[in-house]
């Protein structure tokens, strides 16, 4: 069983929004089974369901995007190193007991009352977790400490935090639904020109695909997010950058301007207007024109070090095809 959840928690990761029936009930149920645990973990602890959720899928998301790290089994995305669980100096790296790991101070904890502290349960690993921020206390300010004690990076808390408010924002778990970033009825267009030399507003090479469009056709965030950025930057003129629950970033360059009231910190879902299409950039804040008006649009994975671009072209194709079909059913 915990096999076939993880394969389908794979699975639903690599597909996103797989059509499936059968596999959207199985999907919803693991997004049930996850509220439930966090719930139960809260029941328990005070430590607001979100700020687990949040902690829960920001490892989830590492252990996708990086190759040292062992996929996620269960249910629960938090993980361990071994010796951390039983304690550095437990001779017994695999040790389940409760006592034998206090003593050599283990994060490892017994959750569910079976009498057994076990890495492999997701309810052992949550209240582990929880129990860890729990020493600190379980408002806002001292679970950011917990956090930033724990993970010795500002940029992580900063992404946990962000996460925490998403979930408690919309009250659920379930939010991989995407939008194209312009109307599709839009007249609009893009090439897949990702790694490119440079072009309009990417780093070194060309981080993004450029869509082509009327100057002010309405950006729309492409995912349930937080937005992690706004200003101007040299080459990308006026930019806003949204983080998803999934660690990514969106970042959206060369607008004619801002939504009214857009602000960093402020939580969008897909589709939400956050400016337009212009042409800004290439020169001192308010600079335009200096190319046709597109959006730059690019996609950056964080894995809890270091943040790298990837071809958002096929994210692009895939979205754009299942919001067709989302109006189609009306
Ligand atoms: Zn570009």
């Amino acid at each position: 069983m915990r096999y076939f959840i993880a394969l389908v928690v794979c699975f639903s990761l690599i597909i996103p929004n797989f059509t499936s029936k059968a596999f959207a009930g199985e999907q919803e149920n693991v997004y049930e089974r996850r509220m439930e645990l966090y719930k139960r973990v809260e029941a328990v602890t005070n430590l607001p369901w979100y700020y687990m959720a949040a902690i829960d899928q920001y490892e989830r998301s590492i252990r996708l995007a990086r190759k040292d790290l062992p996929k996620a089994e269960g249910l629960s995305g938090i993980y361990f190193r071994p010796e951390e669980w039983a304690g550095l100096l437990n001779p017994d790296i695999q040790d389940t007991n409760p006592v034998s790991i206090q003593f050599f101070n283990g994060i490892g904890f017994d959750g569910n009352g079976d009498g057994k502290a076990d890495v492999r349960d997701d309810e052992d690993v949550l209240h582990a977790f929880a129990q860890y921020l729990l020493t600190y206390g379980t408002d806002h300010d001292n679970i950011k400490i917990g956090l930033w004690n724990y993970y010795k990076r500002d940029k992580t808390v900063g992404i946990i935090i962000g996460k925490a408010k998403i979930y408690k924002h919309f009250g659920r778990l379930d939010l991989e639904q995407h939008a194209f970033p312009v109307p599709l009825r839009s007249n609009h267009s893009y090439k897949n020109t990702w790694g490119d030399a440079r072009g309009w507003g990417g780093r070194r090479i060309h981080e993004g695909t450029d869509i082509f469009a009327g100057y002010g056709v309405p950006v729309r965030a492409t995912g349930y997010g937080i937005v992690e950025m706004k200003g101007w930057n040299r080459f990308g003129g006026w930019r806003v950058g949204i983080r998803d629950i999934n660690n990514t970033y969106h970042y959206f360059a060369h607008l004619s301007g801002f939504a009214k009231d857009l602000q960093v910190g402020q939580v969008v879902e897909p589709g939400q207007v956050i400016g337009g299409v212009g042409s800004s950039g290439y020169g001192p804040p308010g600079t335009s024109g200096k190319f046709p008006p597109h959006l730059h649009y690019g996609m950056y994975k964080d894995n809890g070090y270091t943040e790298w671009s990837f071809d958002p072209y096929p994210h692009l194709r895939l979205w754009s095809r299942e919001e067709r079909a989302r109006l189609k059913k009306g």
